[in-house]
């Protein structure tokens, strides 16, 4: 008897944020995840922020072109601005959903956050079904290692983790991997403050995107 090998397919990712703007910590940390588990592809997100939430300085026109100017020439990565057109919160889950909806398929399919985010992952709308959906994978970022300290999580953390990547594209959806990617120290924030304060940013986000910034004068 032949045993068939588990069939595997792509593996395709989303990565939501703000990208206000969008840098190298974004960018260094996902190319490495994509030579780590084999990912084909990275669809980038920008979210919609709503009116009650800490509004971000570039407008969502901006925030688009920002990303789509660090992402030309890279075959990795692609954008979707579904989220930019809503006028309702950008639910991570229903966003899942809608791509889930648009394929006949259930081709194995993956969502991106930072270590950061994972800490308040409980917080998001219907979280515990995000499993359902996608797998999920975990940036390292600096500062927030062992940092995760809700038994809630914790416990969902431990059902669901795999350490294996090849696990990843012979499934739909269902697992969590914590990737061991290079630990960026760089932020938004810190890059606002930057521009704030007229400090040189060369290192943090592509010459492209930092050209946007001084020609429309953001972060000033
Ligand atoms: P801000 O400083 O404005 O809060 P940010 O730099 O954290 O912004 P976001 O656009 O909010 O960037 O982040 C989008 C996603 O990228 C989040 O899941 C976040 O955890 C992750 N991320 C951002 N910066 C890094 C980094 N340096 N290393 C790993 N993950 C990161």
């Amino acid at each position: 008897m032949v045993n068939n090998p588990p069939s595997t397919s792509a593996l395709q990712a989303l990565f939501g944020g703000t990208f206000d703007p969008i840098h190298y910590g974004h960018l260094r940390p996902v190319e490495a995840l994509a030579a780590e588990v084999g990912l084909d592809r990275v669809t980038l997100l920008p979210n919609h922020v709503p009116p009650h939430r800490r509004q971000p300085e570039a407008n969502p026109q901006q925030r688009l072109k920002m990303v789509e100017l660090a992402i030309t020439g890279n075959p990795l990565f692609t954008v979707d601005d579904r989220e930019l057109h809503r006028t309702t919160p950008s639910y991570t889950i229903e966003t899942l959903e809608a791509v889930r909806e648009e394929r006949d398929m259930m081709p194995p399919l993956a969502f991106i956050i930072g270590q950061d985010s994972l800490l308040t992952l409980h917080k998001w709308h219907r979280w515990q079904s995000l499993l359902d959906l996608c797998h999920l994978l975990i940036l390292a970022r600096p500062g927030y290692h062992d940092r995760l300290d809700t038994p809630e999580l914790q416990q969902w953390l431990e059902r669901h983790r795999v350490t294996d990547a090849m696990l990843l594209s012979q499934q739909p959806h269902g697992y969590i991997y914590l990737a061991d990617t290079p630990e960026l120290e760089i932020s938004a924030t810190e890059i606002r403050q930057r521009r704030h304060q007229g400090l040189n940013c060369d290192d943090l986000l592509p010459r492209s995107v930092q050209c946007y910034i001084e020609l429309q004068g953001l972060y000033r």
